[in-house]
């Protein structure tokens, strides 16, 4: 066990106790279970035995449904008779937010129930609340009297049960004494899992949910991390990232958050909230799962050495240090390198798709927020550039180039140990293959070399199968030796469809950039055996859109959209495409749109603003955590919106 996890250079799974939700078996060696949740309302048992039917043929292995009081727990036995009665016999978990009581009846019904230990006994009325250590230990005894007997139930009906965190939704207790951290929300769960094992019960699952991937996988980690020196085991994790909105910025946070602990042996079942009909939430989910299926060809790469002691912490997210070249590393946000390279005779409006525009008539380009930094081609082009964009160029083209500042010189490694091959004296940019045999033996000349280079931007890659792991040693290996040039991620995918391609980028550079690895990205592609190349534009948005979701580069307007359930008070998905369509030019605003008062407002974590279903028909708009407007009619709630993100100055005309 390396801190958090069996392997930190090869893929290698998270061995955890087995638990049995009805007949399926998962954690142990089971495969990866993926699961969604339905959104209809609970009480309408047709309409949810449908949708379930839905999300399980669309291969669905769990289904979760929302109970929030007595009488949808209630139901859930309607629900689950006419599925069995129809031939399904997919296990079904109840979601339980503030109701002992809807959990105690649900538990004797379904084979999971799901509570969430921020609400479960404790509230969340965002008070601040100082407790003595006695005062606090009798609080945990509270919870003990209240969570004993659902553990008392599961244990008789061998039902199971996940203590699903949510770093939105921590009690006031915990914020009290642990703030809004990754520490809190372990200790929130390790409270009730301590309860649970005092009873000798252990069908139990955990998650560490939040929307923000950089704070659920240091969770993720840290819970493994205590679970494993208090209780020398672990219990299955339930991976997910909470609120990740809808189309292709939703997925790309899903995976880096999911996918960054999956690449770590991490995870036994995935969910991928999106703002979307659950059943499209299962080809995401089963995209990330077959990366890790046990059908996985073994490694065949050359071998990554093991790292003894990390050099960071994994708990916490810290920039490696660098100093800048251009605007590369320091301080400067990650940039980003479109891949032109497939392209020839590129015209002004190839430029388009990466955030350029060239107006003919004033001779001006119009660059957006999301515009590519460099671009790597295999000319030099017959047009006047961008000011702000630069061209990288393999020797013999860059030689051919007479404006040296604009046109910057990508070397390979053994160009670059040869002193004979002439260079720029300021910046160049220089391949490394990591671990991939060819240059391994001249590693130490390669870095020695490096070290002594003020001009070299380090673009590194790797060819292995676990890339994003062999890139991380490298990194490691950087920090070792004191390195310090700025390290760019050049990320291929040769997969067969685009959706497969996105979940790719997103996992092999999120991965990295979590911890604070990379001062850029350059998504590229090969053309494999039936593979799509994505579209220039679609790559560029996957880039921005991986910056933005790890939180290292903000160029647009960020949306925390919950994927709605049974509690919903109006349609999420319309309402969040028409708050996007008037809101999406406010860079760096995140507007928060949940679909009710009881769980919204703590889920909606760190946004700037929230638009929360608070009734039929009504809506409540918040500022940060503190509600500004009431109930306003849900046919002028969007204009309301707009007022509110004016009066605070978070408003700019089109
Ligand atoms: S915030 Fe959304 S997903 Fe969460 S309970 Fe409310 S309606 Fe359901």
């Amino acid at each position: 066990m390396q801190l958090y996890c069996e392997s930190l250079t090869g893929y290698k799974r998270l061995p955890t106790r087995e638990v049995k939700v009805g007949k399926l078996l998962l954690g142990g060696d089971h495969p990866i279970r993926v699961q969604t949740m339905t959104t209809t309302d609970t009480m309408d048992t047709m309409a949810t035995v449908e949708q379930s039917i839905r999300c399980i043929e669309a291969g669905a292995e769990l289904v979760r449904i929302t109970a929030p009081s007595k009488n949808e727990a209630e139901n859930l036995q309607n629900i689950k008779d006419e599925l069995r009665r129809r031939g399904y016999d997919t296990p079904l978990v109840a979601d339980i937010h503030f109701t002992p009581n809807a959990a105690e009846i649900a538990a004797r019904i379904v084979e999971k129930v799901r509570v969430n230990p921020g609400n479960y006994v404790d509230k969340k009325k965002f008070e601040q609340i100082e407790y003595t250590d006695a005062e606090y230990a009798e609080e945990i005894e509270r919870i003990r009297e209240r969570f004993t007997p659902l553990v008392r139930i599961c244990k008789e009906h061998g039902t199971a049960m996940r203590i699903g965190t949510n770093h939105g939704s921590l009690s006031d207790r915990i914020m009290s004494r642990y703030g809004d951290t990754a520490n809190g929300m372990v200790e929130s769960a390790m409270e009730f899992l301590r309860i649970a094992r005092s009873e000798d019960y252990h069908n139990i699952v955990l998650s560490m949910k939040s929307s923000n991937p950089q704070v659920m996988v240091q969770a993720y980690r840290l819970l493994i991390n205590h679970m494993m020196n208090e209780f020398g085991e672990c219990y299955p994790l339930h991976l997910g990232v909470t609120e990740a909105g809808d189309g292709e910025d939703g997925r790309i946070k899903s995976a880096i958050g999911i996918g960054t602990l999956l690449e770590d042996g991490i995870g036994d079942t995935i969910r991928v909230s999106l703002t979307e009909d659950p059943e499209f939430e299962i080809p995401v989910c089963k995209d990330l799962v077959k990366r890790y299926s046990k059908d996985r060809p073994p490694t065949t790469d050359h071998e990554v050495p093991s790292i003894d002691k990390l050099p960071y912490s994994p708990f916490e997210y810290r920039r490696r240090e660098s100093f800048e070249i251009t605007n590369i590393g320091y301080r400067h946000v990650p940039v980003v390198i479109a891949d032109l390279s497939k392209l020839n005779d590129i015209k002004p409006t190839d430029l388009e798709p990466i955030g350029y525009k060239y107006d003919a008539a004033t001779d001006k380009w119009f660059i957006g927020d999301a515009a590519a930094d460099y671009i790597f081609c295999n000319e030099v082009l017959n047009f006047d550039l961008p000011g702000t964009l630069k061209v990288l160029l393999f020797h013999q083209q860059w030689l051919a180039a007479s404006d040296k500042e604009k046109y910057l010189l990508l070397l390979d490694t053994y160009d670059y140990l040869d002193d004979k091959i002439s260079r720029s004296a300021s910046v160049n940019f220089v391949m490394l293959d990591c671990y991939n045999g060819g240059v391994d033996k001249d590693i130490d000349k390669i870095l020695a070399k490096l070290k002594a280079d003020k001009t070299a931007v380090i673009c590194l890659s790797s060819p292995n199968s676990n890339s994003m792991q062999s890139i991380r040693r490298m990194f490691v290996e950087l920090i070792q030796n004191d390195i310090k040039n700025p390290a760019i991620v050049i990320c291929d995918s040769s997969h067969a469809t685009t959706d497969e391609s996105l979940i790719h980028y997103a996992v092999e550079t999120g991965a990295l950039l979590i911890d604070g690895f990379s001062d850029g990205i350059c998504l590229g592609y090969h053309y494999g055996n039936n593979a799509i190349a994505p579209q220039t534009k679609l790559l560029n948005n996957i880039a921005f859109g991986i910056l933005q979701a790890t939180r290292t580069r903000i160029s647009k307007t960020e949306y925390i959209s919950c994927p709605s359930c049974g509690r919903t008070l109006f349609d999420l998905q319309e309402t969040t495409a028409r708050i996007r369509a008037v809101t999406n030019h406010l860079k760096g605003v995140k507007i928060a749109i949940m679909g009710c008062i009881v769980n919204g407002p703590g889920e909606m974590a760190d946004a700037d603003f929230g638009y929360v279903g608070s009734g039929p028909g009504k809506i409540t708009l918040y500022r940060g955590k503190e509600v500004v407007k009431k109930n306003v009619a849900s046919e002028v709630a969007v204009n309301e919106l707009i007022n509110l993100l004016k009066e605070s100055d978070a408003w700019v005309e089109v």
